[in-house]
């Protein structure tokens, strides 16, 4: 399915649409969206630093912990990874990437999505062990120490290794994206095949090429794509398309890697949408008292780390393992373990996705309008007679918002049985391919029904006024 859309003229281009394309296709249009999130980065960072330390009235806890969070999952669900794209950090890249030029190359040991899961996992670990959400010049810090990475580590290496290896917001926009509905991909490949300069990966004197070095007539994912669009700008025969494309057709299609990295990759993420969650509501911190009884020297951030080691690395990893052990045998399949691994792993997004849709839009709903005394504050504290609103808060009553998440987690757990079904057919030396999916199947209803048990517990309100942190 994915190779038909591949190979066929999009039918819907961004690139092509009036106005937004010209814009998108300009040289310089990365910069009107990374322009605007610059400057509120830096407004974080002044703020959190120098601004109230109440995290509901600073602007970097208010902007990092509710609206970035759920505004960049939404932009996932309409088009695709929209804040690599308009990425800040991105822009002092830019100076360094000339810097490092087609220059050393990272070390093909730490190369993969193993390092990208480790600080995936350590910084979910760091949001809640640090309290991150309630702590402004600690965000500001975080901040300032990205911006710092992605720069150093551009001007040292080529190959974008902070965006493809390493960063976390990056990692998890790259899983989350790949039920997205647009993608990069070739107008006419025929092009392709006919150019010589291959200036979409190559670069030209004047455009850089695609730093996580994806070569345009063969994507066929948005793992590792970060929107930046230098292919299209870069490519002598416009011949690139930011292309809509089926629904879930990169899951259900042959390409998907079959790699152990990218499966666990693709696990942690839907793991940690449940250990994400169930950091915030009331069982945690029973549980945090239990194992403080057990293990008394232990302290809070010990006794957080084995709590989130558990759910968000061990789990995946014994409870994939598990079921694509059972798979193999169940389908009388001759495929390695590693293949039935990563046969079924992309069934999981779909629901995982779901999970974080409708965690960070409970956050999204009930704490949106806080920007605007938060910004009011800022401006009152620089000299201006402004009172901030301060009752500002919620977007939608609060009662709509548990029917409304438990409809996203069921939609999501559709989508996901439907990759399941879908993958059954690609393993071809399976006997009774339908019986693989079953151990797939029953690990999916366990996430669905954990995730709808933790969103009926109360949830704390962070980043709001309501919630006293
Ligand atoms: S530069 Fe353009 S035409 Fe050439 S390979 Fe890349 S996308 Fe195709
Ligand atoms: S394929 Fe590469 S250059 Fe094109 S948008 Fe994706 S990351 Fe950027």
């Amino acid at each position: 399915m994915a190779k038909d859309a591949a190979t066929r003229r999009p039918q819907l281009d961004l690139l092509r649409t009036p106005g937004l394309g010209n814009i998108l296709r300009w040289r310089w249009g990365r910069l009107v969206f990374q322009g605007p999130l610059l400057v509120l980065a830096l407004l974080m960072v002044y703020d959190g630093l120098t601004g109230p330390r109440l995290a509901a009235e600073n602007l970097a806890t208010v902007l990092a912990w509710v609206h970035y969070r759920g505004l960049v999952i939404l932009a996932l669900l309409l088009v695709g990874n929209l804040f690599c794209m308009s990425c800040p950090f991105t822009l002092p890249r830019t100076v360094a990437r000339r810097l490092s030029g087609r220059g050393r190359r990272w070390p093909r040991a730490l190369a993969g999505k193993w390092l990208a899961i480790a600080l995936l996992l350590f910084f979910f670990w760091l949001y809640e062990a640090a309290d991150l959400w309630a702590r402004p010049w600690l965000t500001a810090w975080v901040i300032v120490a990205y911006f710092a990475a992605a720069f150093v580590l551009e001007a040292a290496f080529a190959e974008s290794p902070f965006c493809k290896y390493l960063c976390p917001l990056g990692s998890f926009n790259f899983v989350a994206a790949t039920v997205s509905p647009f993608q990069i991909q070739a107008r006419e490949t025929s092009v392709c095949r006919t150019c010589v300069g291959k200036e979409c990966v190559n670069g030209s004197p004047i455009v850089l090429g695609c730093g996580t070095e994806l070569f345009v007539p063969q994507v066929r994912s948005n793992l590792d794509c970060v929107f930046c669009l230098d292919c299209a700008r870069a490519c002598p025969h416009d011949n690139v398309a930011l292309a809509a494309r089926p629904p879930l057709a990169e899951l259900v299609a042959e390409t998907w890697p079959r790699r152990w990295d990218i499966s666990l990759l693709a696990l942690v993420f839907a793991f940690a949408s449940l250990g994400n969650a169930f950091g915030m509501v009331p069982p945690v911190y029973a549980l945090e008292l239990a194992l403080a009884r057990w293990l008394p020297f232990a302290g809070e951030g010990l006794i957080l780390l084995l709590i989130f080691v558990t759910i968000n690395l061990v789990l995946p990893v014994v409870l994939g393992v598990m079921a694509a052990v059972l798979s193999r045998r169940l389908a009388g399949s001759q495929t390695s373990l590693r293949e039935a691994f990563a046969r079924f792993t992309p069934a999981v997004a779909p629901l995982a996705f779901a999970i974080w849709f409708a965690h960070y839009g409970f956050h999204f709903a009930t704490g949106a309008l806080t920007a605007i005394p938060a910004f009011e504050n800022f401006l009152a504290t620089s000299g201006l007679a402004i009172h901030p609103h301060w009752t500002l808060s919620a977007l939608a009553p609060t009662a709509w918002l548990l029917p409304l998440q438990i409809l996203a987690v069921l939609a999501g757990l559709l989508a996901s049985l439907y990759v399941a079904g879908e993958r059954v057919r690609l393993d071809t030396t399976a006997a009774r391919p339908l019986w693989a999916a079953l151990p797939w199947v029953l690990l999916l209803a366990a996430i669905a029904v954990a995730a709808i048990l933790i969103f009926t517990q109360p949830m704390e309100m962070r980043g709001t006024a309501g919630f006293s942190s």
